[in-house]
């Protein structure tokens, strides 16, 4: 991922090279947009959106019976979707752009007017059988909750993730999680016992008793999120049980973005010679992405999901090679539905199968990034996560704070404290940046040790600036 001017071109920068072969030396020639020479982005209108949005698979004529039966269904009982479905009936799935999409914040507002939990809620209450909140990282905690019905289908969206990394009854999976209240975890468990697969919960452990359960159940898969992963190798290493990764084949990352990009998933798989896949959902929505285990990155499941690609926080559909936000309609979830919800996650918009050529919507670059996590610096849209990825680029790179923060002179500015076992390595990590990202960071080698370890949801990103000029509408920003 790359920074990019955030005039003329929002997220129409390289996420791929791909993208930077579309835009040649426009976006190569960072420089210039940093001189203010930004209007040259807005000379090539070459990518304006093509008409289509949505995406599904088996065509129109099996998704579109289902979504009509769907808001039938919930425009009779369920108050909150009733509101917005306003007698639609699609004849296409172009259709769905009658309905206003929404976001987190607007069944958060629900919530808090009609605690506990709100008025989605298609069926009476005790048709419910599961309640999850989300972890409520940046913002306020969602209640979620499914019928028994709706678990099954979870359960079939998670077999689709454990099918497509190669998962079957011969498997022992480890799942590295603290567990909780969170739907991501359980329903992992069970789309790992629904491809026949043994499984062994590590919530309530500490690494180190992780890596030992882990080394005497010989587990061969791993689920966790990608920088734990890379932290419970870093531990096997210190505390000398290096022996209890080399039962592990596989590692399916979820959670957070990250084991997409290739130089996450490459350290990944360089300290657990194993193989890293990812794949993606929210408990709002679903498991809508399943890993490809060709091409890396995420392919949707479309038959279980409606997908837009547009530009954060509007509904404008982005071109081939764009970057925009995800927009997710469950199909099958009826108890608590999911219609065209805004996901907050930056995906690159591809039109090309895979390199495996499968069917079906691919994102290569999993999910990218967050749209609240978005920040301007210098008139350069900026994803901490374009910067963790060169970071992660360089070897016996220890933990890492990026900080935005504001000069005296007003000035936006990023600085990145990392651990540094050779204090000599900022500066070509500088230099990387610059070329890479066309954007002028300032490193502060430390000590090794020196930074505390995120939890299992890293957030290493710390705001500081002044005012955020071009943040996303407040109501768009919690998770
Ligand atoms: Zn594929």
């Amino acid at each position: 991922m790359r920074a990019i001017p955030a005039t003329a071109a929002r997220y129409q920068f390289g996420a791929a090279a791909r993208v930077r072969r579309r835009f040649g030396a426009v976006v190569d020639d960072m420089s210039g947009f940093l001189a203010g020479h930004r209007s040259a982005l807005v000379l090539h209108p070459a990518q304006s959106p093509t008409s289509s949005t949505t995406s599904a698979p088996r065509g129109e004529r099996d998704v579109v019976p289902r979504l009509n039966a769907l808001i039938a269904e919930v425009s009779a009982t369920n108050a909150f979707q009733r509101e917005r479905m306003d007698g639609v009936v699609l004849r296409s799935l172009d259709d769905l752009r009658r309905i206003a999409p929404i976001a987190k914040d607007d069944l958060l507002r629900d919530q808090h007017a009609h605690p506990p939990f709100g008025r989605n809620l298609t069926y009476p209450r005790d048709r419910y059988v599961h309640l999850h909140q989300t972890s409520g990282t940046s913002g306020q905690t969602l209640r979620v909750l499914d019928t028994e019905e709706d678990w099954d289908w979870w359960r079939g969206c998670l077999r689709q993730v454990f099918t497509a990394a190669g998962v079957g009854p011969s498997d022992l999976v480890a799942l590295a999680y603290s567990f909780g209240p969170y739907i991501q975890f359980w329903a992992s468990y069970e789309g790992a016992g629904a491809v026949g697969a043994n499984r062994v919960a590590l919530g309530g452990m500490d690494s180190v008793q992780r890596l030992e359960t882990i080394r005497e159940y010989a587990a061969t898969t791993l689920v966790c999120t990608p920088s734990y992963a890379i932290r419970l190798a870093k531990v096997a290493d210190l505390k000398g049980l290096c022996d209890a990764l080399s039962s592990v084949t596989r590692i399916i990352c979820t959670g957070e973005p990250g084991a997409s990009l290739p130089a996450v998933r490459s350290q990944i798989e360089a300290l657990w010679q194993a193989r890293c896949f990812d794949h993606a959902g929210l408990s709002e929505v679903g498991a809508f992405g399943y890993p490809c285990p060709e091409g890396g990155g995420v392919h949707i499941n479309e038959r279980e999901f409606v997908t837009e690609i547009v530009t954060p926080g509007g509904e404008d559909p982005v071109a081939d090679g764009e970057l925009g936000e995800l927009i997710v309609t469950a199909i099958g979830r009826r108890g608590f539905p999911a219609i065209r919800y805004r996901t907050g996650d930056v995906v690159e918009r591809c039109d090309d199968r895979c390199p495996a050529g499968h069917a079906g919507r691919w994102l290569p670059g999993g999910i990218l990034g967050r749209t609240d996590d978005m920040v301007v610096i210098r008139g350069m849209n900026v994803f901490p996560s374009a910067i963790e990825q060169v970071l992660r680029e360089f070897d016996e790179l220890g933990e890492f704070r990026i900080t935005f923060y504001t000069e005296p002179a007003a000035m936006d500015e990023v600085k990145v404290e990392v651990e540094l076992a050779q204090p000599g390595q900022g500066r070509a990590i500088q230099a990387r940046l610059r070329t890479r990202l066309g954007l002028r960071v300032r490193i502060v080698p430390l000590q090794p040790g020196t930074l505390p370890t995120p939890g299992s949801k890293a957030r290493r990103v710390v705001d500081m600036r002044r005012h955020s000029p071009r943040r996303l509408p407040a109501d768009r920003r919690s998770r």
